[in-house]
């Protein structure tokens, strides 16, 4: 261990064993209490209510989203019987680019937090490309000029209201997304931080440096004064409020999402790459500590090593992956639940030469298509149900290997095996599908929460609950390794280039101009 980091509550001891896990995602936030062996002892979940303002506008309540997280917290610690004294540390994971503005002395939301899924700054994020700024932006964040991340966002609320650029400049006003939020409120107002992570999501932030970009802030007319305090993932984010969560627990451990997700999975060196297949799936490949070159349409951003500390990830995501099987089963009825997909796909050899680009919401990584839309090519009088639903669950690897392909620049990144979670990596046939596609081992955990787990592992490596990663990664368990077809590799390439056929079309499809019918 290293023995310059500071360790709370002080020594190591065998009866601090519990860690509790806030995840605060997009639709509810859930706590969880998690023992050393890795057992979830207890969850609890509230949902929150999504506010629309307007056609591409997208708000949460940041009050609500701090009274979900207070309130599960309290259920889940009380359902655990999670006694005081053995309440190691609590690790935090949220929903990444979601902007809130906040006033220190009375520590309450100023506005609606913006949600990453908010479009309103996509007029700005064209004005700022007119300008010259984006390969800038890029170079300097890893990321694309799209309003997805928070620099617009918080840029347009200090527009929006007067007088708030000079507060924020006085340090009355603090900015941050949700985990800031949180750590404020946690804290009771002590402690204004985020981690490396969830500020590489901000567009303020320089990935070279490791702290916000003076450059960026003043393009988007942020005050540093508002900006809070980048820290790594594992460590010191302040102590709870006794009143709050009813005793002094220490914050360790900080991440986004997909970053913690990536922990979770024992992704912590270069090669090591997650796939969550949910409605969308999202991918990060870890690159290692050093940054690696700029990939076209691929983003790049901050990850966590074994410890947490600083290192760096590429990162795609495939809007449409479960969300397909989803569409065959409630638009078209073809089956019903999501699980029986599973047996359908077996019952056919092949898709007999049917492909589904299910393009349904435009096309992600690498192809940046969102005109974009679903395509079914190949059919013929003998297809059936079975062959749609199959070619649904082969879009999903085949998606997967596009976004890992745009990633293989490097020649000395080699990707060494693929972790799933997410809910469609409960299908064996996809899993082991993709194994064959890829070429390398696909490998499922036993627990489910990897995001949240994640979070935990982060924060109990630094209470000590777990002494070496490794620890952490044995208590959260291996269910099922999926190898590779050594024999497949033929036959996998022309369907490759099948499925590349029919991304084309889809593409072309949104391309090519009608031409009246004439
Ligand atoms: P999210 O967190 O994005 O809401 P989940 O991780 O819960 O999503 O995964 C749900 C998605 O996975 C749904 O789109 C569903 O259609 C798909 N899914 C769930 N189980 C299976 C399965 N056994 N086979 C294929 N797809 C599945």
């Amino acid at each position: 261990m290293d023995p310059t980091r500071p360790k709370w509550p002080g020594p190591v001891s065998d009866s601090r064993d519990l860690v509790l896990a806030i995840d605060q995602g997009t639709t509810g936030s859930r706590a969880l209490v998690i023992d050393r062996a890795g057992r979830i002892l207890s969850t609890a979940y509230r949902e929150f209510r999504q506010h629309f303002p307007e056609p591409g506008q997208v708000e949460h309540d940041a009050e609500e989203i701090w009274t979900s997280v207070r309130d599960t917290t309290a259920e889940a610690l009380e359902a655990a019987g999670a006694a005081t004294e053995r309440r190691a540390a609590i690790g935090i994971t949220n929903q990444r680019e979601t902007t809130v503005v906040w006033d220190r002395a009375s520590g309450r939301a100023l506005a609606p937090a913006i949600v990453w899924q908010d479009r309103r700054t996509s007029g700005r994020c064209a004005e700022l490309k007119a300008l010259g700024h984006e390969q800038d932006i890029r170079s300097r964040t890893g990321l694309v000029l799209d309003p997805y991340f928070s620099g617009t966002k918080l840029e347009w609320l200090l527009n929006a209201n007067a007088g708030w650029r000079d507060q924020a400049a006085a340090g009355d006003l603090a900015f941050g997304t949700i985990d800031s939020w949180l750590i404020f409120r946690l804290t009771g107002g002590r402690v204004h931080a985020t981690d490396h992570t969830n500020a590489s999501r901000t567009m303020l932030y320089s990935l070279d440096s490791g702290d916000w970009d003076p450059w960026l802030c003043d393009l988007f007319g942020v005050p540093l004064a508002m900006l809070p305090d980048v820290r790594v993932s594992s460590g010191d984010f302040g102590v709870t409020d006794p009143g709050v969560v009813g005793a002094e627990v220490p914050i360790l451990g900080v991440a986004g999402d997909q970053q913690a997700a990536l922990f979770g999975q024992g992704g912590w060196e270069r090669g090591d790459a997650k796939n969550t297949y949910g409605t969308g799936s999202f991918l990060l490949l870890h690159t290692g500590t050093e940054r690696g070159p700029d990939v076209p349409g691929v983003l790049t951003t901050a990850a966590c090593d074994r410890r947490g500390g600083r290192a760096f990830a590429y990162e795609g995501s495939v809007l449409v992956a479960g969300a397909a099987i989803q569409w065959l089963r409630d638009g078209l009825g073809l089956l019903e639940y999501a699980a029986e997909s599973e047996e359908m796909a077996r019952s056919v050899g092949s898709t007999d030469g049917v492909y589904f680009v299910p393009a349904l919401t435009g096309l992600g990584t690498p192809w940046w298509e969102p005109e974009a839309r679903g395509t079914i090519v190949g059919l013929s009088r003998g297809s059936r149900r079975e062959h749609l639903v199959r070619a649904a669950l082969e879009a999903m690897a085949y998606s997967t290997l596009d976004v890992l392909q745009a990633m293989a620049t490097d020649p000395d990144l080699e990707l060494r095996s693929l972790r799933a979670d997410g809910g469609a990596s409960a299908n064996d046939w996809l899993m082991q599908f993709q194994a064959d596609v890829l070429g390398v081992p696909v490998r499922r955990p036993a627990a489910t929460e990897l995001t949240a787990l994640g979070a935990a592992g982060l924060a109990g490596l630094e209470a000590g609950v777990w002494a070496e990663p490794e620890e952490f990664l044995a208590a959260r368990g291996l269910e099922a390794d999926f190898e590779p077809d050594p024999h497949g590799s033929r036959a996998r390439e022309e369907d490759v280039r099948g499925w590349r056929r029919a991304v084309r079309t889809a593409i072309h499809w949104a391309h090519i101009e009608d031409d009246g019918g004439g």
